[in-house]
């Protein structure tokens, strides 16, 4: 359920709402917009809807009561009309900024973690990725550096000014990674390790959770209401490719999920064109159809000698294509900027659960 406040609605009467909320036996979450407070309505409200619905709406200072019948409540839209955007230092997720998350699958060594950083940064990476702790399918593949590679991406964020993002495995290592990294990456296979979730909520560092390659949108979005629910609101979701029958790529890209969830969340999408398909040459055309679809940003593999990798060198880009890709990224951007002023106000009503699939 979620309670909008009159704009000019004052304190104490926002008091007087969660009050009587946490009276009933629930709990209550706010969000600040510039113009008025909504209050969330959290815990199992259904046995009271009616009940509380009635009693909340007559209110002083109260606007509309809205139930919401979605699972999700921190991270729908409903609760949060404007979007969230993720503040870094020198630069922001969401709210019509191009994000380009680029850098190697696993950081190797010191000189091709810098170097790499060097040659993504001069060709308009605006956040650097580089995986420390690796999560490989083969307990014989490569597994990362850890503290060493962690240290070696620092350096490379620091010296070339661009914000961090590595991945976190596992609860103990949540610490370390926030120490070292801006942003703490939740892998797809882990998109549903509850601890994981509500450690890296707790952590105080932004998150971005990747989606699980057989994770439906909704339990997605319950994923990151574990983060958002343990203190972390800004987390931002990375769609990288979900399993199908389909062998060609290493996972179907479903670009759908980019305006399907500017509908259901405010939260910032980005896409991840490299796990999604696989293939080195797929990755410009999809990174591509993901802004013209209205991603936030993308992000992407990059390797100074792709076919010497030590882990996704197959989909890994090399500099000059970077380069190339980030340029018609930076083209593409701007038209759809133009050709999509407000892509959610297009959009209508959606039965929840949305459509039945045959
Ligand atoms: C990664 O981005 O390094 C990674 C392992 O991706 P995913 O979790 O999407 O497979
Ligand atoms: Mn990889």
């Amino acid at each position: 359920m979620i309670v909008v406040m009159a704009v000019g609605a004052t304190d104490k009467e926002a008091e007087d709402v969660r009050e009587l909320i946490k009276g009933s036996g629930l709990s209550s979450h706010d969000n600040i917009g510039t113009q008025r407070v909504v209050i969330a309505v959290l815990g199992d409200v259904a046995p009271q809807r009616e009940h509380l619905m009635s009693k909340l709406s007559v209110m002083p200072g109260v606007d509309t009561v809205t139930a919401i019948s979605r699972p999700f409540k921190l991270t729908s839209r409903e609760s949060h009309p404007e979007d969230t955007i993720v503040e870094l230092a020198g630069t922001r997720v969401g709210n019509g900024t191009l994000t380009i998350m680029a850098g190697p699958c696993a950081i190797e060594n010191r000189e091709m973690m810098l170097a790499t950083a060097r040659a993504v940064a001069a060709s308009g990476a605006t956040i650097l990725r580089g995986g420390a702790f690796k999560p490989r399918t083969s307990p014989y593949s490569f597994q990362g550096l850890g503290l060493e590679g962690l240290k070696h991406l620092q350096e490379a964020g620091k010296e070339t000014g661009l914000p961090t993002i590595t991945e976190v495995m596992e609860p103990s290592q949540v610490d370390v990674v926030a120490e070292h990294s801006d942003i703490l990456q939740v892998g797809t296979r882990n998109m549903q390790n509850y601890s994981l979730l509500t450690a890296v909520g707790k952590a105080g560092k932004p998150v971005m959770l990747k989606r699980g390659y057989g994770a439906t949108i909704e339990e997605w979005l319950m994923a990151a209401e574990y983060i958002v629910s343990s203190g972390q609101p800004n987390v931002i979701l990375c769609e990288r490719g979900i399993r199908t029958f389909e062998t060609y790529t290493r996972n179907t890209l479903d670009l759908t999920a980019v305006p399907l969830l500017h509908h259901l969340t405010h939260l910032p999408v980005v896409v991840d064109p490299s796990h999604a398909t696989g293939k080195r040459w797929l990755v410009k055309p999809m990174a591509l159809a993901a802004v013209a679809a209205g991603a936030d940003g993308i992000m992407v593999e990059v390797h100074p000698r792709p076919d010497d990798a030590m882990s996704d060198g197959e989909q890994s880009l090399t500099y000059e294509q970077f380069a190339d890709v980030s340029a018609a990224l930076l083209k593409i951007h701007e038209e759809v900027r133009t050709l999509i002023k407000d892509p959610y106000a297009m959009t209508g009503p959606m039965k929840v659960g949305g459509s039945s699939k045959h």
